[in-house]
């Protein structure tokens, strides 16, 4: 009797073909197109190439990194403090491949038109592989206009906050040609409220910008904390400051900087995040003295801008994932993506994906040309109404997408896990939804121009009467200044909606558009999967299926 016949309980039938090794470049419609439009077709090779490593051995890299998370050890066997936090290799390779493509100094340091859009469509592609590591890769490309406030301090540090390579070692900056930088605001008693911080300044000579201080105090979250230097805040005499605080005293030692623990976070799992004190911390004052909101505000700006773009990229992978799965899964005989409802779910969250991804590059291109009048006020308020937004729609949209893939979506190996774990945390660091909403109203009325700016965006309509209409409604809205703090998330979503219903419009794809103006400016039900009839969600579904399978 052969017993091999017993041991074969089952064929695998009935699954899709792998994606392991897929450029995310290639198989993504929209990103070519987004990016073309908003003037990255010159770096297309390169963003093509990043769309081949973040499907392969980032993608790899990804789950490494998330598997093993980062360890801190206090003090080594004799008692001495260490304050070090180690990472798995993985990590490492990560950090490398990102500094080393660009993705942290691209539009500073090659500052040409279409710069910004370029490295926010790799970043785009790094974040579906790993996003954890996009935070200290974010905080060391966002420091850069606020270092250059100061520019005795720009003057040393910026060439290697600017230097395509990753140098992880625990040593002084001094000996590094690259390092990273990260940012410490948030102590117990206030993240929103920095200007409670209780952090003190004291002055070792002289005193006033690009002087030495000293820090006392703690700070609550301080992610990264194995970046070379922080951009962080204390009060001085003039009240709330910001200051450049090293991890290393340009003598070797180590700084007064003890890392107290960890988080134990939901997600971002391969990313650290600490809380730290500081005893009497060198550090530098950066800008002017008493104006520390306004200096740091300055990376702030930039890191709400990678939220942005972090948030869309979580929902493309995710949208990925899910569109595959069912262009090849059959149930009742019929592949999952030709099916009536499926298809509706399916084409809404290519919808938001679509509308999230060009949201995100028109701020790109907003970033790229901030001499002009227009685009300065235009990125001053959509940094906040996109962050806002895009932020809080991946939640529920990646797990609608980890849905359409059954169990299969739930279990760890898909990555929808990893994505839904991850996605909260862009809406609530560098300023959580309410303020961001708040934001949008301090921007409106505090900014002259800006609401000019926001109408001469949104224009008459494009030819849509239903946009020309919810333009005309938000501008009776805003008319109505009773009550708008209440008001103001409403607000601040349809303004948001307005944008990339004209995005769309203006794309030319009229599919895309008028499935997303049907479903978001006429109405649609309050979850995935409620778009009106007589749309053409095959075409819309087709356009964010990966090909080639
Ligand atoms: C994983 C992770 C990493 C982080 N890393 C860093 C870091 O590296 N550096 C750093 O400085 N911080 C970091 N943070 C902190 C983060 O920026 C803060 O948690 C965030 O800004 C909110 O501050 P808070 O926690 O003090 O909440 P609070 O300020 O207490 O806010 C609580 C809630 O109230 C809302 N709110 C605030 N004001 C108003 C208002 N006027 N009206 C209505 N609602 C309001 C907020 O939107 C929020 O939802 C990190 C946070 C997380 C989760």
């Amino acid at each position: 009797m052969n017993l091999h016949q017993f041991a074969e309980t089952h064929e695998v039938t009935n699954q899709p073909p792998s994606l392991d090794g897929t450029n995310l470049y290639r198989i993504d419609l929209p990103l070519q197109e987004w990016a073309r439009r908003f003037g990255a077709g010159w770096a297309e090779s390169r963003i093509d190439a990043y769309g081949a490593l973040a499907g392969g051995p980032l993608m790899e890299a990804g789950f490494l990194a998330n598997q093993n998370k980062p360890v801190f050890t206090s003090h080594d066997r004799y008692g001495h403090r260490l304050d070090l936090v180690e990472f798995h290799p993985a990590y490492h390779e990560l950090m490398r491949t990102a500094i080393e493509h660009g993705l942290t100094s691209l539009p500073w340091a090659h500052p040409q038109s279409g710069a910004h859009v370029a490295r926010a469509a790799m970043t785009y592609l790094h974040s579906q592989a790993e996003a954890g590591s996009g935070c200290p890769l974010t905080m060391t490309f966002a420091c850069v206009p606020a270092l250059k406030l100061q520019p005795d301090l720009a003057e040393q540090w910026l060439p290697k906050v600017l230097a395509t390579e990753y140098d992880p070692r625990n040593v002084g900056m001094a000996h590094k040609a690259g390092v990273t930088i990260g940012m410490a605001m948030t102590e117990k008693q206030g993240g929103t409220d920095v200007r409670a911080n209780t952090t003190r300044a004291y002055p070792v000579g002289a005193t006033g910008p690009g002087q030495a201080y000293e820090l006392v105090g703690h700070k609550w979250f301080c992610s990264a904390p194995m970046c070379d230097a922080f951009l962080t805040l204390a009060q001085t005499e003039k009240g709330l400051t910001c200051f450049l605080l090293p991890r290393h005293r340009p003598d070797d030692s180590r700084n007064q900087f003890y890392i107290q623990r960890l988080k134990n976070k939901l997600g971002n799992c391969s990313n650290a995040s600490s809380e730290v004190e500081f005893r009497g911390a060198l550090a530098w004052m950066l800008g002017e003295e008493g104006r520390g909101v306004p200096t740091i505000i300055e990376m702030v700006a930039m890191t709400r801008f990678d939220c942005m773009v972090g948030s869309s990229s979580l929902m493309r992978q995710a949208l990925t994932q899910a569109s595959h799965h069912c262009a090849h899964r059959l149930v009742g005989g019929r592949v999952l993506s030709e099916q009536p409802l499926m298809q509706n779910v399916l084409a809404d969250l290519a919808l938001e994906s679509e509308a999230a991804l060009a949201l995100s590059l028109r701020m790109g291109r907003a970033l790229d040309n901030l001499g002009d009048p227009q685009e300065a006020m235009f990125s001053r308020l959509v940094t906040a109404v996109g962050k806002y937004w895009i932020c809080k729609r991946a939640p529920a949209m990646i797990n609608e997408a980890a849905e359409c893939m059954g169990g299969a979506g739930y279990v760890e190996e898909s990555i929808l896990p990893r994505l839904y774990r991850e996605a909260p945390v862009n809406s609530t660091w560098e300023g959580s939804g309410n303020v961001q909403c708040l934001d949008v109203l301090r921007a409106l009325s505090k900014e002259p121009g800006v609401l000019d700016a926001l109408f001469a965006e949104l224009g008459d309509g494009h030819g849509d009467k239903r946009l020309a209409a919810h333009i005309a409604n938000l501008k009776s809205a805003f008319r109505d200044t009773d009550d708008i703090q209440y008001r103001a998330r409403q607000l601040t979503e349809d303004i948001a909606l307005g944008l990339q219903a004209k995005l769309l419009l203006e794309a030319g794809n009229a599919v895309v558009s008028d499935a997303f103006i049907a479903s978001r400016l006429e109405g649609a039900g309050r979850v995935y999967g409620t778009l009106p009839r007589g749309l053409d969600v095959a075409a819309i579904v087709a356009r964010s299926t990966p090909t080639g399978f």
